[in-house]
């Protein structure tokens, strides 16, 4: 199936290609035609199968159809409610990129920062407004936004914005709502909390489910992905979050790109923690501590970090970075798949490091066989460039000074 055929427009489809998505995954298949025909939705859906999207784009396509030429300040149209202000901020930044070729406004407001800009930026007039309760509840008490002309709502996390005991907090906001309008419910499961809420909140609602790819595989299964450099990071994410991947050691060259890393990916709602020689044994202890017992998904870790760390059985190892050194990866992949449990090793592999990989397999006397995620095809015209970090140039079959390894 193709974005094409799910009644999107052009502004919208383009949006869409400029993102590089080329297939609409399970949820956006499900979900658009029916946010398009204006029902109402309960969607069972994680972070990282494309739910954004799955409602961002038929909500864009609805507003841009019903634009009345509105003259003075427009009223907020759709108001989307997540649970954390890591979570509304990237849900913001999608709803800018696939509006990007609309004359949509959109705005992202949450607390523990300054409400005066917020107020101020409202004052010129919004559509798509992305909140977290609490401070929408502040911005409506000192009436800087004004929800009575709310045509779409949208639940995002809704399990976890129950958890969090927002209860009181939507239902405050639900009143400030006009009675008339369509509802859209997001949530990773189905409690008997949400199921009150959704009867109470959704008439007659359309529901669709994504069932986690069961991940499982009979033997260790080592694959290459191809990608980009700079798009990475959104391809591990979509890895993990559409393949409900829930431990997953990554590892990285450097202290930084594993901060960095780490930074990016609790961006996208996925819990992670980095390790490595510059974090204190408290921090890796702890990091550690709450991998094992899953209190967070993604350990990001350099391999120096990685070695005195006793992980084993680890379903999911991702080599986000190939290792300078070919019998590093044999280490990082022998995390996963021991004591006859199953496994899974892949590496994200950018033009730049195809001599990394060749060392690999030169070292493994086999090739490593290659997968393909759609639209996340690397694009040929890009060109190698030499790895940073001093590296370049250097053999990578000859062992990195002591200095440069206490990554
Ligand atoms: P989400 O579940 O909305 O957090 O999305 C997870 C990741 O999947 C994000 O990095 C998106 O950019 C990416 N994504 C969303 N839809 C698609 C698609 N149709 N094809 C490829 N990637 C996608």
């Amino acid at each position: 199936m193709s974005f094409d055929s799910l009644g999107l427009n052009a502004n919208i489809l383009d949006a869409v290609t400029k993102q590089g998505y080329l297939v609409p995954t399970p949820i956006q298949q499900q979900a658009i035609p029916v946010v398009l025909a204006g029902c109402d939705l309960m969607a069972c859906a994680q972070t990282g199968t494309g739910k954004t999207a799955a409602f961002t784009l038929p909500v864009l396509q609805l507003l841009s159809h019903n634009q009345s030429p509105i003259k003075g300040r427009r009223p907020v149209r759709a108001l989307i409610l997540t649970p954390t202000r890591e979570l509304a901020a990237q849900v913001a930044e999608n709803v800018r990129d696939y509006s990007q070729c609309l004359k949509l406004r959109s705005l992202v407001v949450f607390g523990g920062v300054n409400i005066n800009p917020q107020m101020m930026k409202l004052r010129g007039g919004v559509d798509i407004l992305i909140a977290t309760p609490g401070r929408l509840l502040d911005l409506e008490q000192k009436n800087a936004v004004d929800l009575s002309k709310v045509e779409i709502l949208v639940l995002d996390e809704a399990d976890r914005m129950l958890d969090m005991g927002f209860i009181h907090d939507i239902r405050r906001v639900l009143a400030k709502l006009p009675t008339k309008r369509q509802n859209l419910l997001f949530s990773a499961t189905f409690s008997n909390e949400i199921k009150l809420l959704t009867n109470k909140l959704l008439h007659n609602p359309a529901s669709v489910e994504v069932a986690p790819r069961n991940t499982a595989s009979e033997r260790i299964k080592q694959s290459v992905h191809f990608v980009d450099k700079n798009r990475k990071r959104q391809l591990l994410s979509y890895m993990i979050g559409s393949q409900n991947w829930q431990q997953v050691l990554v590892f990285n060259r450097t202290k930084h790109g594993a901060n960095h890393l780490a930074e990016q990916l609790n961006k996208d709602g996925i819990t992670t923690a980095a390790i490595h020689g510059n974090k204190s044994q408290g921090a890796r202890t702890r990091a550690l501590a709450d991998f094992k017992n899953g209190e967070i998904r993604v350990l990001v870790a350099t391999d120096i970090a990685a070695r005195g760390l006793d992980i084993d059985q680890l379903p999911h190892v991702v080599n986000y970075e190939l290792p300078n050194v070919p019998e590093d990866y044999v280490h990082r992949i022998g995390r996963t798949g021991r004591a006859d449990c199953t496994g899974e090793a892949i590496s994200l592999v950018c033009v730049d490091e195809h001599k990394l990989l060749r060392d690999v397999e030169r070292l493994l006397k086999c090739e490593i066989p290659r997968i393909t995620i759609e639209g996340y095809q690397p694009d040929p015209t890009i060109k190698a460039a030499p790895i940073q970090n001093g590296r370049q140039g250097r053999s990578s079959t000859s062992r990195p000074s002591k200095k440069r390894r206490v990554v």
